[in-house]
């Protein structure tokens, strides 16, 4: 059993105005992948760091499989760590490279080379073994990094942003990769990045990060879905969610979200907030568009046409509003004309202009 536990953890840097992490409290299960992401400067690799005992937090604990390891220092606290630079030693083999922490422990020889075979054959380096780091791609880099962190057996697995130094495309490549890997070892691991791509494809749930705290945890499509404040929802997906304001109007007939001069049917739920002004999120791939007018659409004009192949991406001008429509690829439309709008009153999510929570959780 290895859980780590995160409870009230503050850490303000000597000269920092405000806490890097502000009562943080997060737990992460036996065997969970939790992606920590949010914004450059968020507080995650502090997090991560206070984790792995490279850093105090000034209050709070910190347990790992129910030992309080607040005060432990690094090596005591049997916890395997990835790097963004992986540091692997350019004079050492890959062999001795993958085995160097199970050497610092002094474990065996016999026992160092079977966890190495085994590391090597999951990470696909078995015929890599006798090569220096020099005379490998930059993926193959990365495999070795990981092995080294998995050969240990440490209870929890700490990664921060190990994928960063590949290029796109290898980073596309080995985030699949290490998804199955850490399935298939089962260690707890908790993984920090600021590319909300990454966390949402890797974690099994993810906790977005911003000033320190933690705006929202769940499974990567629950906060996609219904991010509980507006900063989630314009973090999370490419294009992120689009904002406007709207009045919402309820009477007999139902909810109505008044845009401008025109109406969209809100969700029914909304009853009690009749009257108030409201931020309305939509996301791209949840907004239908037609070339004519149809009851219970509203007119838009669009300004630019980016065909994606899977579909063609509209940025489109609702009054004083740009919006970024998903429309079918075929979808034959040109800068300037007209189109016409309709978003299923479920997937609209309305936010308080002043606090920018969700008004339904
Ligand atoms: P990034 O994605 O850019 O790595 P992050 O979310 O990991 O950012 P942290 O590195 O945890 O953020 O930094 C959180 C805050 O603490 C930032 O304001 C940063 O400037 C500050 N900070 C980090 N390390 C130190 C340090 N050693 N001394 C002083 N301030 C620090």
């Amino acid at each position: 059993m290895a859980d780590i536990v995160i409870r009230d953890v503050t850490k303000t840097y000597p000269g920092g105005r405000s806490p890097a992490t502000d009562n943080v409290s997060l737990t992460v299960a036996d065997g969970e992948f939790l992606v920590l992401v949010g914004p450059s400067g968020c507080g995650k690799t502090t997090l991560l760091r206070m984790v792995a005992g490279l850093d105090t937090p000034d209050a709070g604990s910190i347990s790992i499989g129910g030992r309080d390891v607040t005060w432990l220092s690094a090596r005591d606290r049997h916890v395997s760590m990835v790097f963004q630079s992986y540091a692997i030693f350019p004079h050492l083999r890959v062999r001795q490279n993958i085995g160097f922490g199970l050497r610092m422990r002094k474990a065996p020889p016999e026992q160092i080379e079977q966890r190495v075979r085994w590391a090597a054959e999951i990470l696909e380096l078995s015929d890599l073994l006798d090569r220096y780091p020099a005379q490998l791609s930059g993926g193959q880099r990365q495999r070795v990094a990981v092995a080294r962190a998995i050969v240990v057996d440490a209870g929890v697995l700490l990664m921060d942003e190990p994928l960063s130094n590949l290029d796109a495309l290898l980073r596309l490549q080995f985030r699949a990769e290490l998804k199955k890997i850490v399935r298939q070892i089962g260690t707890t691991t908790l993984y920090v990045t600021h590319d909300q791509a990454e966390a949402m494809s890797l974690g099994d749930r993810i906790a977005v990060m911003r000033a320190g705290r933690i705006a929202q945890i769940g499974s990567p499509l629950q906060v996609y879905d219904r991010p509980r404040e507006r900063f989630v929802g314009g973090f999370l997906g490419t294009p992120p969610m689009n904002f406007f304001s709207a009045d919402l109007r309820c009477s007999a007939s139902g909810a109505h979200l008044r845009v401008g001069d025109q109406l969209l049917t809100a969700p029914d739920q909304l009853g009690a907030f009749d009257q108030r002004p409201v931020v309305v999120g939509v996301r791209a791939e949840n907004i239908d568009v037609a070339k004519a007018p149809a009851d219970g659409r509203i007119r838009a004009r669009v300004e630019v046409v980016e065909p994606t192949g899977a579909s063609m991406l509209l940025t489109v001008r609702l009054g004083e509003y740009e919006l970024k429509v998903q429309a079918p690829p075929n979808f034959d439309v040109a800068p300037g004309q007209d189109v016409w709008l309709r978003c299923a009153p479920e997937s609209l999510r309305c936010f308080d202009p002043e606090t920018a929570l969700a008004l339904v959780a």
